[in-house]
């Protein structure tokens, strides 16, 4: 599936990266793996399923307090 092009602005080139390889859809638009939002804020990209990974993680943590 073609998800665009990157919308992140570069403010010292003065334009769109609109980079096309490996873009994928983010809450401010489509973005390349250099321009995510993750990646901007200096982060690790979390991961696709982190909702999924707290659930499991809080479920180990109640076994181990109840031991
Ligand atoms: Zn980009």
């Amino acid at each position: 599936m073609n998800e665009g092009r990157c919308s992140h602005w570069n403010g010292t080139a003065g334009r769109y990266c609109h980079q096309t390889d490996h873009v994928r859809p983010y809450l401010q638009g489509p973005r390349c793996p250099v321009h995510t939002p993750a990646a901007l804020a200096g982060l690790p990209e979390p991961d696709s399923t982190p909702l999924g990974a707290v659930v499991i993680d809080l479920a180990a943590e109640r076994r181990r307090r109840r031991s």
